[in-house]
């Protein structure tokens, strides 16, 4: 069999690591590439031995020069809290990154797929959102860093498929929780997690009434490499989540009793341009990709809450 060479950007962070070990797993040539902003070695340490796994400590602002055949671009930093914390670098990580893999991609003939965001949504004002919808996005505000960059992102995948014939694959991701988010990452499954395991209060921001879907983060990467591998000429962009929706106030709930938790929540202001609703259509996954989520929320939960009792 001959051995995919492929580039994982991000490959260091929370998703990037899973998709990384699987992709190793089926047999594949890995190379990860980050700056370790939000990423870890923790998270690829096990796979450092493997003759078939390479590190590269690399910001993808700097050009990339990697012999590969298959790209994942997933570098950018996810949660709030960190894309805000230099929202100029946000864009143009997002920007400039997906400029500098399309290029390589280009003069590589490599498939490449690009992580994009049910962000691109914005503030949906359709609930469930189909990939039809255009969004309600903000552009000048605390989340539009991450919003607009993910979108020019796709704007830029597209115009380099209809000007330079490039084999582009979009995938928008819902929320994803699992085993290695960062304890400070910000995120709300982790946030409520970590907080009911210290016995601190829990944070809802605003009335807890607003709702997200959850999708355990072996279930997304399962979807990725199906978007990868599809059907030529399959761009996507489809969603990748679990439609499942649950509001924050019954995910701290569930998180307090699957702790045995004594923590007390409490209220804190709603950040600026917060989504209200977010829950997926996945027809088209489950049509072109033959894909849809198997792990239930409360599962994937006793497993991340595991995780969390192992690292903190
Ligand atoms: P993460 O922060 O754990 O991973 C992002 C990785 O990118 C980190 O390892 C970080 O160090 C690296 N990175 C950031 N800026 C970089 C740069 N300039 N150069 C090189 N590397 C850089 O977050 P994640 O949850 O694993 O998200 C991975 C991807 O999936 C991101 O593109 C994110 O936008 C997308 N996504 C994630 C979710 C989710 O719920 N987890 C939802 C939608 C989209
Ligand atoms: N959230 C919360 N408490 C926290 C962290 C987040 O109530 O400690 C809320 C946040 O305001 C949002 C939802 O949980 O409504 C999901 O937030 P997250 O940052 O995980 O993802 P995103 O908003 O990007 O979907």
């Amino acid at each position: 069999m001959k051995r995919k060479r492929v580039l994982v950007t991000g490959g260091a962070g929370f998703i990037g690591s899973h998709l990384c070990e699987k992709l190793l797993e089926k047999g594949n040539d890995v190379v990860c590439m980050d700056n370790l902003f939000t990423g870890q070695k923790d998270n690829i340490r096990h796979l450092m031995d493997n003759p078939y796994f390479e590190f590269i400590r690399h910001d993808i602002l700097e050009d990339v020069y990697v012999e590969c055949d298959q790209i994942y671009n997933l570098a950018c930093p996810a949660s709030p809290i960190h894309y805000q914390y230099d929202p100029i670098k946000t864009g143009k990580t997002s920007v400039i990154g997906a400029l500098h893999t399309l290029g390589l991609a280009k003069r590589c003939h490599a498939r490449i797929l690009q992580a994009s965001t049910s962000e691109v949504y914005g503030d949906p004002e359709i609930h469930p959102q189909p990939e039809s919808y255009r969004g309600c996005v903000n552009p000048n505000g605390i989340r539009s860093c991450y919003d607009e960059g993910k979108r020019m992102a796709e704007t830029l995948f597209f115009d380099y498929k209809r000007q330079h014939g490039v084999d582009i694959k979009v995938i928008r991701i819902f929320n994803t929780y699992g085993p290695r988010m960062r304890s400070d990452d910000g995120r709300v499954v982790s946030n409520f997690i970590v907080q009911a395991l210290r016995g601190q209060d829990i944070t809802i921001y605003g009335d807890g009434k607003q709702t997200r879907s959850f999708c355990y983060v072996d279930d997304l990467v399962e979807g990725m490499m199906r978007m990868m591998n599809s059907r030529d000429g399959f761009t996507g962009p489809v969603n990748l989540g679990n439609p499942g929706e649950f509001t924050m106030l019954e995910l701290a709930e569930m998180v307090i009793r699957m702790t045995g938790s004594k923590s007390k929540i409490i209220y804190m202001p709603l950040p600026q341009d917060d989504p209200t609703q977010r829950k997926p259509v996945i027809d088209l996954a489950k049509k072109e990709l033959d894909w849809e989520p198997t792990v239930a929320l409360e599962d994937g939960l006793v497993k991340t809450i595991e995780y969390f009792k192992s690292v903190i």
